[in-house]
Formats: C-alpha cells, sequence, structure tokens
C-alpha cells in the first residue's frame, strides 16, 4: 500500500510539474507573439440610435498565431496578466488606439473617439498615468476623444488610490466608463465616489429582451441611476432588432452589437463609417 501511494504522489506531481511547464511554455510564447508582433487590434462603433451619431470605437486585441490559429482574448488576457506581459502589451494597445483614431479623424474629415479596455494590471501600475499621458502627446489626439473602459471590481480595490487615479484622468480629460455594468459589486455607492462619464450594461442583461420581465427591469434601472448622476449609459452585445427596439422604448439610444458592426480592422471601419453616413 505504501508504495502505491508513493506511485500516485509521483503521478501527481508529475501531473502538476506538465501543467506548470504547459502553461510556462504559453507565457513564453506570448511574450515572443508581443516581439514577433502578431498582436492587432480591431474595431466595433458605438452609435446612438435616435440621433445616428457615431459615439466612437472599441478597440479589441487579436493574436493569430503564424499558423494562422486565433486565440481569443478570453484566454491569453489573463494568462498575460498573470505574466505582468499586459504592462506592455496594453501600453502598446493604447498608443496603437490613439494614432488609429487620430489617423481616421484625418482620413475621414470628423472625429472618432475610441475606447480602450483597461485590465486590473495596467490600472494599478506605477508607470500607468505617465503612459497615458506619453500616447496622447505621442499620438497628438485630444484627451477627450480617448475613453477608458474598466471594470467594478477594479474600483472596488484601494478607494483612495482609485479614487487618485481616476482624478487625474478627469484632470487629463480622459474619459472613463465602468464596463460589464451590473455583474460586478451590487454596491453602488462608489458611484458617486469616483468621477466616471459612462455605465456601460453588460450584454447579459440583453440576451433575453424583450420578453424578459427582470432584464427589462435591470435596463430600466441602470438607465435611471445613469440620469440621476448624470452619466451616460450604453448597452453593449445589441444583436437583433427586437432588442434595440425595446432598449430604444426604455431611453437607451446608445448602442454597440453585432446588430450594427462586428469588430473590425482599421480600414474597413472607415468604410463602415462612410456607409453608415451615407444610410
Ligand atoms: P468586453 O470588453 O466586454 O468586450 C466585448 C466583447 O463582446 C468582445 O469580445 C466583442 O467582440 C464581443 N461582442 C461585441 N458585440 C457583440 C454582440 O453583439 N454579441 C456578442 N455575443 N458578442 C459581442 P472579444 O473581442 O472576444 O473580447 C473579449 C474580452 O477580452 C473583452 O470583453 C475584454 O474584457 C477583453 N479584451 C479585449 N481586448 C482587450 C484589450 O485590449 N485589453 C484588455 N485588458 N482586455 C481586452
Ligand atoms: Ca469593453
Ligand atoms: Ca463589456
Ligand atoms: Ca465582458
Amino acid at each position: 500500500a505504501k508504495a502505491e501511494g508513493r506511485g500516485r504522489h509521483r503521478f501527481f506531481s508529475r501531473a502538476l510539474h506538465e501543467a506548470i511547464l504547459a502553461r510556462q511554455s504559453l507565457q513564453t510564447e506570448l511574450r515572443q507573439a508581443f516581439e514577433r508582433r502578431e498582436f492587432s487590434l480591431v474595431y466595433q462603433p458605438k452609435v446612438n440610435l435616435w440621433t445616428r451619431e457615431v459615439l466612437g470605437a472599441e478597440a479589441l486585441l487579436r493574436w493569430v498565431r503564424p499558423d494562422g490559429r486565433a486565440v481569443s482574448p478570453m484566454d491569453f488576457i489573463p494568462l498575460a496578466e498573470e505574466s505582468g506581459l499586459i504592462v506592455p502589451l496594453g501600453a502598446w494597445v493604447l498608443e496603437t488606439a490613439c494614432a488609429q483614431s487620430r489617423a481616421w479623424a484625418q482620413q475621414c474629415g470628423h472625429d472618432v473617439p475610441v475606447s480602450v479596455n483597461i485590465s486590473p494590471l495596467q490600472f494599478t501600475d506605477p508607470g500607468f498615468l505617465a503612459t497615458v499621458q506619453r500616447c496622447l502627446q505621442g499620438s497628438g489626439l485630444s484627451p477627450r476623444l480617448l475613453e477608458l473602459e474598466l471594470t467594478e471590481s477594479m474600483l472596488m480595490a484601494d478607494l483612495e488610490r482609485v479614487q487618485q487615479t481616476l482624478g487625474a484622468l478627469r484632470a487629463l480629460g480622459v474619459c472613463v466608463s465602468i464596463d460589464d455594468f451590473g455583474t460586478g459589486y451590487s454596491s453602488l455607492s462608489y458611484l458617486r465616489a469616483f468621477p466616471v462619464n459612462t455605465l456601460k450594461i453588460d450584454r447579459s442583461f440583453l440576451k433575453t429582451l424583450p420578453d424578459d420581465a427582470q432584464a427589462l427591469a435591470v435596463v430600466e434601472a441602470v438607465v435611471a441611476l445613469g440620469r440621476s448622476l448624470n452619466l451616460g449609459v450604453i448597452a453593449e452585445g445589441v444583436e437583433t432588432p427586437e432588442q434595440a427596439r425595446s432598449l430604444l422604448n426604455l431611453d437607451c439610444a446608445a448602442m454597440q452589437g453585432y446588430l450594427f458592426a462586428r469588430p473590425m480592422p482599421p480600414a474597413e471601419l472607415l468604410t463602415w463609417l462612410r456607409d453608415w453616413r451615407a444610410q
């Protein structure tokens, strides 16, 4: 029995060892991918369906490996956070998105605000504000055309520090939105304490619209909250005309989702913008 136990122990530690090796090799691969410039950004427009105004475009990171296989950000972003690679990778995203917004404005003659997802590790990195400033200065982009998408859980971390960082971003003139709103903490008191601009209703609340009374109530509540705190509200993940219609009925005209456009490369977005305005 003793020998069997030892055998099992050896088996488990080998499995563990292999798991660690597999993760290490993915980490190495990710770092190499960054050095080899295998990352790119696609952009998904945000629109106001009442006014038909284009509110901006959200930058979304893509990794296509040399063999053509795409890896989802849901899979590689947690890994990049674990290894700290997210800090330089996130800085590259910011820099590229700012330059892109500037390029679009020159190409189409009007402003195209850009939104960038920020990961928790980036936000708490001591160099974060300097990076934002450097990207703005480097691109010449007006700060009001840059929006940072943060998540609720990030704001719950270290109250004073979060307040300080958000205050500094506001002083810079950069916009801040709360992504996946409604999926995080239920305490709403922080909303009053923090200078943010927009609430992004998570798409899980839209999936069952228009027939789900509870989902309708949630959207209605967020719209009311936004109005009373003087914050913008946008719904993400809008896929069907029925969803769009019920959002309009609830006075939520700002939307983003496959119904309007999939995330796309920068040149395609220019064409999309032209078509949208011509309609
Ligand atoms: P997210 O910020 O909530 O982004 C929205 C996700 O929903 C995107 O997935 C987008 O492609 C997808 N989406 C947009 N419209 C629809 C729709 O109508 N229906 C459905 N079913 N999905 C829709 P994606 O691009 O795979 O990104 C997944 C997540 O990865 C993002 O969620 C974000 O948390 C993270 N991510 C992506 N790019 C970056 C980045 O540059 N930095 C950081 N830190 N995170 C990123
Ligand atoms: Ca987002
Ligand atoms: Ca989201
Ligand atoms: Ca999400």
